[in-house]
C-alpha cells in the first residue's frame, strides 16, 4: 500500500519503538532484547483440492515470550509475509502490556484469498494449518493461543480448536487452545463486537477529558461528530454502528474494497453492511455517493477517521491531505512511520492501534478465562444478586406504604434494577474498564511529560516498561 521509499511494516513499528525506548532508560541490551522477534516459524503444507494438490504458505511468529502463553490473531489474505507477521506478532506484545493481559505477542497467517474456496474447502486448509501448528505447540492452551483476525473468525477458530482436541485427547484445557470460537464451542458473548466495542470505549474516555479534545481542537461530545471508516469487516462495521446507534455520531463515508459510499446526512451502517453481504461490495448501495476511488474519501472533511482495513493505507502520499483532526487506529500499523511523523507536525491526534484495537484480545483473555474456569461468567452470583436487590425493593416499598409516603418505584427503574449481571454484561463492563484504565495510564504520560508529544509514543513508554518489568522480575 504504502509508496516504494517507505520503510516495512515490521520497521515502521520498530521506528516508533526507538522513538519511545530513546525517551527511556533501559538496562543496557534490554532495548534490543524487547525490540526482536524471538522466532518465526514459515509452513508450506499441501492440501487436495479439486483433483490436485495445491500448496500453502503459513506463518506463526513469536514476538515475545516474557509472558506465556502468547496471544495473537491468524490472518487469511494473500498479501501475508513474514514481514507483516512478525509486525503484528510484535504490536500483539505490547498491546497485551498496555491492557495488562497476562499474555506474550505472537501472529500468524497464511497466504490465501479465502473467496476463493468453498466452506469444506477452507475447512480442509484450516484444519491442516491448525494441525502443523499444535503439532509444533504454536496452538496451545498455555503456550499458545491464536484467535481471528483479518479474513478469519468464529468458523475457523471453531475448526481449530476442534483440530487441537482431537490431537490431544485428554487436554481438559483444549478449549482454551484458541479464543474467538462461536458461543457453542466454548466462546463467549460479546467476543465477536469485541474490537469495534473497545474502539467506542476508547473514543468515550478520549472525549471524556477536555485537554485531550483541545489537542484535537474539538469539542463537545460524540454526538454529531462527522466519521468516516474505512473497511466495514468485524472492526469497522461494530465501531461505526455502535458510535452511530449509541453516540449519536454521523457516519458521512464507508470506503471498502469496491470504492466509497459518501453521505454529508449519515449513513445507515446496518444497511450498507446487509448490502454488502448480499451484493459482495457497497457499489449500488441507495442513498449515497459511490466513487470508485475510495482512496480519496479518507481525504474528505470529518471529525474522525477510523482505518479498520489494512495496514499503510495513509502514508506519505497522502498523510498531508488527511483533514481529520483525530484518527483513531481500529486497524494495525494503518499509519506508516512517514505519514505519523507528518500528521503529527501538523496537530492531527492519533490514538494508536495498540490501544485502539485492544478490545479483541482483552475480551480473548476473558473467554480463555472461561476457557480454563470451565464456567460461564454470571453462572453463580447472577440469580443470587437479584434476590438481593428484590430484598432492598420489597422493603423500599414496604417502608413507603407503612409511613403513608405512597412513593411507587417505576417499573422500568425496578426491572433494570432487578436484573443480576448476565455474561455479556460482565464482559462489556470488564472491557470497559480496561480500555478506561488503559487510556488513562497513556493520558498521564502524556499530559505529565514534556518529552512525550503524542499518545503513541505514551502507549510505547506505559507497554515497553511493563515488558521491562517482566524481564527485570525474571532476573534478566
Ligand atoms: P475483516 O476481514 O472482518 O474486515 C476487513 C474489511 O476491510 C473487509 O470488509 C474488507 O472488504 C475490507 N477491505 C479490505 N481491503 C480493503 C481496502 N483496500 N480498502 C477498503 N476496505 C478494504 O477484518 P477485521 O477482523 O475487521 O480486521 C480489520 C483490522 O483490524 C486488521 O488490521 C486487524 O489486524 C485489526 N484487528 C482485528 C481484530 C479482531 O478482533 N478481528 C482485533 C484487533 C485488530
Amino acid at each position: 500500500m504504502s509508496p516504494r521509499n517507505e520503510p516495512t511494516f515490521r520497521e515502521s513499528v520498530d521506528l516508533m519503538f526507538n522513538r519511545a525506548v530513546a525517551l527511556m532508560d533501559l538496562a543496557p541490551g534490554l532495548e534490543e532484547k524487547i525490540r526482536v522477534c524471538n522466532a518465526t516459524y514459515t509452513v508450506r503444507f499441501g492440501v487436495r483440492l479439486r483433483g490436485q494438490i495445491q500448496t500453502f504458505v503459513g506463518y506463526r511468529s513469536v514476538h515475545s515470550e516474557h509472558m506465556e502463553p502468547v496471544k495473537g490473531g491468524i490472518r487469511y489474505a494473500p498479501s501475508v509475509n513474514q514481514d507483516e507477521v512478525e509486525a503484528l506478532a510484535a504490536l500483539m506484545t505490547y498491546k497485551c502490556a498496555l491492557v495488562e493481559a497476562p499474555f506474550g505477542g505472537s501472529k500468524g497467517g497464511l497466504c490465501i484469498d479465502p473467496r476463493n474456496y468453498d466452506e469444506h474447502e477452507l475447512e480442509q486448509i484450516t484444519r491442516r494449518f491448525a494441525y502443523e501448528l499444535a503439532k509444533r505447540d504454536l496452538i496451545n492452551p498455555s503456550q499458545n493461543v491464536p484467535a481471528p483476525d483479518m479474513g478469519t473468525g468464529e468458523r475457523e477458530m471453531a475448526w481449530m480448536a476442534d483440530q487441537y482436541a482431537r490431537m490431544n485427547t485428554t487436554d481438559i484445557n483444549a478449549r482454551a487452545c484458541v479464543t474467538g470460537k462461536p458461543l457453542n464451542a466454548g466462546g463467549i458473548s460479546g467476543r465477536v463486537e469485541a474490537t469495534g466495542r473497545g474502539v467506542q470505549y476508547a473514543l468515550r474516555e478520549f472525549f471524556r477529558d477536555p485537554r485531550d479534545m483541545a489537542k484535537a481542537g474539538l469539542t463537545g461530545s460524540l454526538d454529531g461528530k462527522r466519521v468516516i471508516v474505512q473497511g466495514l469487516g468485524n472492526v469497522g462495521y461494530h465501531a461505526a454502528k455502535f458510535l452511530a446507534e449509541e453516540d449519536g455520531c454521523i457516519i458521512t463515508g464507508i470506503i471498502e474494497r469496491d470504492g466509497a459510499l459518501f453521505n454529508p446526512d449519515g449513513l445507515d451502517v446496518a444497511a450498507v453492511h446487509n448490502w454488502m453481504r448480499s451484493h459482495g461490495g457497497i457499489a449500488g448501495f441507495p442513498d449515497a455517493a459511490h466513487t470508485a476511488e475510495g482512496g480519496a474519501v479518507m481525504e474528505e472533511d470529518c471529525d474522525i477517521l477510523i482505518p479498520a482495513a489494512l495496514e499503510g493505507v495513509i502514508n506519505l502520499e497522502n498523510a498531508a491531505r488527511i483533514k481529520a483532526p483525530l484518527i483513531i487506529e481500529a486497524a494495525n500499523g494503518p499509519v506508516t512511520a512517514g505519514a505519523d511523523d507528518v500528521l503529527r507536525q501538523k496537530g492531527t491526534v492519533i490514538i494508536p492501534d495498540m490501544y485502539a484495537n485492544a478490545g479483541g484480545v482483552t475480551v480473548s483473555y476473558f473467554e480463555w478465562v472461561k476457557n480454563l474456569s470451565h464456567i460461564r461468567f454470571g453462572r453463580m452470583q447472577r440469580r443470587q444478586e437479584e434476590a438481593q436487590h428484590k430484598l432492598i425493593i420489597d422493603e423500599l416499598e414496604r417502608l413507603s406504604a407503612d409511613s403513608g409516603v405512597g412513593w411507587q418505584l417505576s417499573p422500568d427503574f425496578k426491572q433494570k434494577y432487578m436484573r443480576g449481571a448476565g455474561e455479556l454484561e460482565l464482559v462489556r463492563s470488564g472491557l470497559d474498564d480496561t480500555m478506561r484504565i488503559a487510556y488513562q495510564s497513556m493520558r498521564d504520560v502524556w499530559h505529565g511529560r514534556d518529552d512525550v508529544e503524542d499518545l503513541r509514543t505514551a502507549a510505547y513508554l506505559v507497554a515497553i516498561g511493563k515488558v521491562a518489568d517482566s524481564y527485570r522480575a525474571k532476573g534478566l
